[in-house]
């Protein structure tokens, strides 16, 4: 983990040094090219010019866009020739709804998901060892045993015992997550420092598996900890956490961000709306950004007590246009949970609960204030709302507010509708609509910020939760709310979903559960729209479309370069579609294994 972190810091240096040089090149009266990208299957979304096959940069914009002939008076001696092979080329892609600083601290837990077999565990978790000091803790998540060829040698009713895993790890205390979050293994280091021994009581609603070791005829605990009982463990390493100096917390945060905009560049992604930081969070990367330290550029929500937003949203408020990496200038709330768990906020109970309508889980009055900071700061509002009651709370709410801020008796009558749509409040996730509901979006220029990827991943529960009507009428309804003029913004939800754009934008266009049917394909986003989604709508969202989302000269050149055309390959083929490389700023931020985008050689 550390050497990552040695990596990261070269990168992040040279990156200074690479924009340095763009800055103090002369702007050439000829308007010469920096670089110019050829042999390209140019999707600009662009109306105005949507295909091409050349892209010339200079310094971190483009400068023009067209055929190689065409962009032929623009090459210079000193201009760079880069080859895309043929390859399809798009807007860089903005991920329009995910949590940053959380992508990069799953990116530090050691990922088990993969395993095949607990041998295979024991190597990651030995393999970590070896590159930590004594003491420092071994995190991991994703292992079920389930999932594995063969049960360990040496098992309990399927589950490891932790001597193996012990004897790889004797100086560092380890604690695994299993996939369903619902139980935990440790070592027995950990187990020392937790103080459980096999006398150690099973606490209220947990259990510590335990079973006679072997080589001694002793009951011991065995290192499964099952729910509520995890927390033994869990709770002396987020002591040791708390521990940390500030010089080693600053470490970890820095390699947690280092994480992210690695994932973000090899997935194609060059832009991505944070949903949510506090203002701690912001002010740290405010530095990073004036320090030349981001290599994606992030469109940031303030989240954090509207006492805290009251006293800081004026301070901290900055546009990309004045700060290309960061951009500041919505807040975060939530009204509702999630599906899954019976948490998103219905207007009838559940189908399979007919106790709950679900959880509001903030109060309306404290989004109201936190509108009216919005309003009189200048930022945009984005709600997280998941329910079909949740989303109407909202949608009414945002009405009272534009209502009251362009007053009837000072404007004519329905004007503030024309003067709300200036804002473009969000909503986030917007899953579950009533019928009603859905043209109130592009009436009040509502944008719904949903994430492709959760329509297949929920399906499965979908249904059971709501029943067919609802699911039918309301559920992910991206046909609906684009033919009634909304606009989507597209994402993951990083890191509940992987951040990969490919499967949300196929998830987007097929609505297909894994290896099953499609959920109501007739609310499907054509390929076309889902480019929208991830480019041009997405940009809109976030006020940037002046400098992201298409192809067009003055704009910066974000592009990103995949093996295979989007757009146009077979349907079933999208999945497999992988990230060659992505610029950002006319900077080659990331290049696949095998692809040189800069092997054009002579011009
Ligand atoms: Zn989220």
């Amino acid at each position: 983990m550390r050497g990552s972190f040695l990596t990261g810091l070269i990168g992040l240096s040279w990156w200074c040094a690479a924009i340095a040089a763009q800055e103090v090149k002369p702007n050439s009266p000829r308007q010469l090219a920096d670089v110019i990208l050829v042999d390209a299957q140019i999707h600009t979304v662009d109306v105005a010019k949507p295909l091409a096959t050349a892209l010339a940069i200079q310094a971190d914009r483009i400068l023009a866009v067209g055929t190689r002939e065409e962009l032929q008076p623009l090459i210079g001696p000193e201009t760079k020739v880069w080859s895309a092979g043929g390859r399809c080329v798009t807007p860089g892609f903005i991920e329009g709804h995910g949590h940053f600083l959380g992508l990069g601290q799953s990116l530090q837990m050691l990922d088990l998901s993969a395993a095949k077999s607990w041998d295979e565990i024991i190597a990651q978790v030995q393999s970590a060892a070896s590159e930590l000091e004594p003491g420092q803790w071994i995190v991991g998540r994703g292992w079920h045993q389930e999932k594995w060829a063969t049960p360990p040698s040496d098992h309990v009713d399927g589950y490891p015992r932790h001597h193996k895993l012990s004897e790889v790890s004797p100086q560092n205390p380890v604690l695994l997550t299993h996939a369903s979050g619902h139980a935990s293994f440790a070592n027995d280091y950990a187990m020392k420092l937790a103080g459980v021994t096999a006398e150690t009581p099973n606490p209220p609603g947990g259990e510590l598996l335990k079973a006679v070791d072997p080589a001694t005829g002793e009951l011991e605990a065995i290192g499964v900890f099952r729910e509520t009982a995890a927390a033994l463990v869990q709770r002396v390493y987020n002591q040791a956490q708390q521990r940390l100096s500030p010089e080693a917390k600053r470490e970890q945060w820095l390699d947690a961000i280092h994480r992210a905009s690695q994932a973000c560049l090899e997935n194609g992604i060059t832009t991505f709306h944070d949903a949510g930081s506090t203002i701690g969070t912001i002010d740290e990367l405010k530095n990073l950004a004036r320090e030349d330290q981001l290599s994606v550029r992030l469109w940031v929500m303030a989240r954090d007590s509207n006492e805290q937003l009251e006293r800081h949203l004026a301070r901290v408020r900055t546009e990309s246009q004045d700060s290309p990496f960061l951009a500041v200038r919505a807040i975060k709330c939530s009204i509702d949970g999630a599906l899954g768990p019976h948490g998103a906020w219905l207007l009838s109970p559940y189908e399979d609960l007919s106790t709950s309508v679900g959880l509001n889980t903030s109060t309306i009055p404290s989004i109201e204030e936190a509108a009216r900071l919005a309003i009189r700061e200048n930022y945009q509002l984005c709600v997280h709302a998941i329910g079909d009651r949740a989303n109407r709370e909202v949608l009414d709410l945002y009405q009272r507010i534009f209502q009251e801020t362009y007053d009837e008796s000072e404007h004519s009558a329905g004007e503030w509708r024309t003067r709300a749509k200036t804002l473009r409040w969000r909503i986030e996730h917007a899953q579950h609509l009533s019928p009603s509901d859905i043209p109130r979006f592009a009436e009040m220029g509502v944008i719904p910020a949903m994430q492709g990827i959760h329509c297949p991943s929920d399906a499965v529960y979908v249904l059971q939760r709501l029943g067919y009507r609802r699911a039918a009428e309301g559920a992910y309804v991206w046909r609906s709310l684009i033919d009634s003029g909304a606009k989507i913004v597209n994402g993951t939800d990083a890191p509940v979903e992987r951040i990969s754009p490919v499967a949300s934008f196929y998830a987007s266009v097929a609505r297909r559960l894994p290896g099953g049917p499609e959920f109501f394909l007739e609310q499907a986003m054509t390929r076309p729209e889902a480019l929208q989604s991830y480019t041009f709508w997405a940009a809109e969202g976030g006020f940037e479309e002046d400098l992201k989302g298409s192809l067009t000269p003055g704009k910066y050149a974000d592009l990103t370069i995949w093996s295979q055309d989007l757009l146009h390959c077979p349907e079933e083929q999208i999945p497999s579609t992988k990230v060659l490389a992505t610029v950002v700023g006319g900077r080659i931020a990331f290049e696949a294994t095998g692809f040189k985008l800069d092997s054009a050689g002579v011009k």
